[in-house]
C-alpha cells in the first residue's frame, strides 16, 4: 500500500501540526494497519478480535471451542487458538511501529460462529464427529431473541474467563515478542467491550492482570501496558467516575452507545430513520453523525466524570462517527485525546481534527 504524496500530503503535514487530537484507526489485520500507518495513523484505537476467528482454519477450533461441555475441553480448542491470535497480533504490533495499539477482547454473541440453517448443522456435525442433535441443541441453546443485548461483549470472557486468559496470552505474547526480536517500543492496550459496571470490569481486570504481568516478569522484559474499557453502554457513561477507578483508558463505542441511548437497533433502523428524516422528526442519521444533544451528552458526561477521577485518563473514539468530520469537531470540543476510524478515512479525519482546532482553538 502506497502512502500519500503531493500536495495532499502537504496539507495533511500542515494539518497535524494544527490539530489537537490524535488520529488512529480501526484495523483488524497487519494489511489494514500498514494502509492505515502510510496514511497517517497514530496507532491503532480498535482492533476487532473476533474477525480472525472466522479464517478458514480457525473457525472449526473455535465451534470446538463453543460446543465444549467443560472447562478443560473448551481450553483445549482455546490453546489451538493462541499461537494464531498470537501471530496476528505480532503484524500488528510490527505494523504500528511503536505507536499503541487497543485490542479488544471477544465480543459478539457465540452464536454468530455457528450455522442456522438446519442442513448447515447437519453438515456441520458431520465435519465435527457429531451428531446432528447434540450441535443442534447446542444452537438452540445459544440462541437469543435480542443478542445485541444479550450474551456478548465482557459478559462473555465473565462467564468463560478462560477466553480473556487465552487473549491476554496472546496479546501480551506478542508484545514481549516483538520486543525481544526487534527490540522495538511496543504499547498494547487490552480493551473490555461492554462495559456497564464497575465490578465487570474489576473481575476481568484481575484476570487480564494476573496473565500479563506472571508473562512479563517470567519474560524478564520491561513491557507496560494497559487495562481499560469501551464506553458504549448509557450506564457506563453515567458512572464513568467509578469506572475510572479501574481503567486506564477509555474509547466511546459510539455504535453501540447511539443503538441504546436511543433505542433504535443497529440493525434495523434503516427501515424507519429514513421516514424520520423526510418527516423532519430526526435531522440526519445518528448512526452517521453523532447525535450532540442525546449521545453526544453522554460522551461529555462520560470524559468528564472519568477525568474527576483519574485526571490523565485518555479518552478515544472508535465507533463510526470518529472518521466522520462534524463527529470529530464535536470530539475536540469535548476535549477527546483522540479518534480512531477506519483506514481509508485517516485522511480526512486528520483534515477534520485540524480544522475543529481553527475553528474552536486548542
Ligand atoms: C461501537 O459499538 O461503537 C464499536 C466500536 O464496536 P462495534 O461496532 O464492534 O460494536
Ligand atoms: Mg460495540
Amino acid at each position: 500500500p502506497q502512502g500519500l504524496e503531493g500536495p495532499l500530503a502537504k496539507i495533511l503535514q500542515w494539518a497535524d501540526e494544527i490539530r489537537k487530537l490524535g488520529v488512529r484507526t480501526n484495523a483488524d489485520t497487519p494489511r489494514d494497519a500498514t494502509v492505515a500507518r502510510n496514511f497517517g495513523a497514530e496507532g491503532i484505537g480498535l482492533c476487532r478480535t473476533e474477525h480472525m476467528f472466522f479464517e478458514e482454519e480457525r473457525i472449526p477450533v473455535v465451534r470446538q471451542m463453543i460446543v465444549a461441555k467443560t472447562k478443560e475441553q473448551r481450553e483445549i480448542a482455546l490453546e489451538k487458538l493462541l499461537p494464531m491470535q498470537q501471530e496476528d497480533f505480532v503484524g500488528l504490533f510490527k505494523a504500528m511501529e511503536g505507536y499503541p495499539v487497543t485490542i479488544r477482547l471477544l465480543d459478539p454473541p457465540l452464536h454468530e460462529f455457528l450455522p442456522k440453517e438446519d442442513e448447515d448443522i447437519k453438515a456441520l456435525a458431520e465435519e465435527m464427529g457429531l451428531s446432528y442433535e447434540e450441535l443442534k441443541a447446542t444452537v438452540e441453546e445459544l440462541h437469543e431473541f435480542n443478542p445485541m443485548m444479550g450474551h456478548r461483549g465482557c459478559r462473555l470472557s465473565i462467564t468463560y474467563p478462560e477466553i480473556a486468559v487465552m487473549q491476554t496470552k496472546a496479546i501480551i505474547g506478542a508484545a514481549i515478542q516483538v520486543l525481544k526480536e526487534e527490540g522495538k517500543t511496543v504499547i498494547p492496550e487490552i480493551m473490555i467491550p461492554l462495559v456497564g459496571h464497575i465490578n465487570e470490569l474489576k473481575y476481568l481486570k484481575k484476570i487480564i492482570t494476573e496473565t500479563a504481568d506472571k508473562m512479563i516478569e517470567e519474560a524478564g522484559v520491561d513491557l507496560q501496558y494497559k487495562v481499560g474499557t469501551m464506553i458504549e453502554i448509557p450506564r457506563a457513561a453515567l458512572t464513568a467516575d467509578e469506572i475510572a477507578t479501574e481503567a486506564e483508558f477509555f474509547s466511546f463505542g459510539t455504535n453501540d452507545l447511539t443503538q441504546m441511548t436511543f433505542g433504535f437497533s443497529r440493525d434495523d433502523y434503516g427501515k424507519f430513520v429514513k421516514e424520520y428524516i423526510e418527516k423532519g422528526i430526526l435531522e440526519v442519521d445518528p448512526f452517521q453523525k453523532l447525535d450532540r444533544t442525546g449521545v453526544g451528552q453522554l460522551v461529555k458526561m462520560g470524559t468528564e466524570k472519568g477525568r474527576s477521577t483519574r485526571p490523565n485518563l485518555k479518552v478515544g473514539i472508535c465507533g463510526e462517527h470518529g472518521g466522520e468530520p462534524s463527529s470529530i469537531e464535536f470530539c475536540h470540543i469535548t476535549g477527546l485525546d483522540y479518534v480512531s476510524c477506519s483506514p481509508y478515512r485517516v485522511p480526512v479525519a486528520r483534515l477534520a481534527a485540524a480544522q475543529a482546532a481553527i475553528k474552536h482553538g486548542k
